[in-house]
């Protein structure tokens, strides 16, 4: 069993897809253990994405981020690392597979609907950053 950090970004809140991405991951097997909906300040998004803080789009990316709510979960079954990477499909939505969340539904390589975390120990960070223990169910 394994758990990852899921987002519904401002611009998916914005499409009115929550339900739809939502679905997605259950039908894919994966289970909703914590969820919530906030609206992130820019520093909230500076620290959640301070691996790419040397990164050319980090100002723009943390001002999206912080434009509107989205939605925090966090996710759980087997390998739900690697399974919700795959649901989300590719960075940049050009380059995702069919039925991805991002091919679906990203407009372009920043605004992509869906953030998942990318190993457990961005898994283990990002979770902690969110979530304390009363909030994790199960
Ligand atoms: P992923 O979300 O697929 O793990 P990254 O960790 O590389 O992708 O990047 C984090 C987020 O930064 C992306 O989801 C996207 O919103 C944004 N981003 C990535 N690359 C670019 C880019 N070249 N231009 C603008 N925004 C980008
Ligand atoms: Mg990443």
């Amino acid at each position: 069993m394994e758990r990852t950090l899921s987002i519904i970004k401002p611009d998916g809140v914005e499409k009115n897809v929550i339900g739809e991405v939502i679905s997605r991951f259950e039908k894919q097997g994966l289970r909703i253990a914590a969820l919530k909906m906030v609206k992130l300040t820019k520093k909230d998004a500076e620290g959640f994405y301070i691996v790419h803080k040397e990164r050319p789009f980090y100002g723009s990316l943390t001002d999206f981020m912080s434009r509107g709510p989205v939605v925090l979960m966090v996710l759980e079954g087997e390998n739900a690392i690697a399974r919700n990477r795959e649901i989300m499909g590719a960075t940049n939505p050009a380059q995702a597979a069919e039925g991805t969340i991002r091919k679906d539904f990203a407009s372009s390589i920043e605004e992509n609907t869906v953030h998942g975390s990318d190993s457990p120990e961005s898994a283990a960070f990002e979770i902690g950053y969110f979530f304390n223990a009363f909030e994790l169910c199960g």
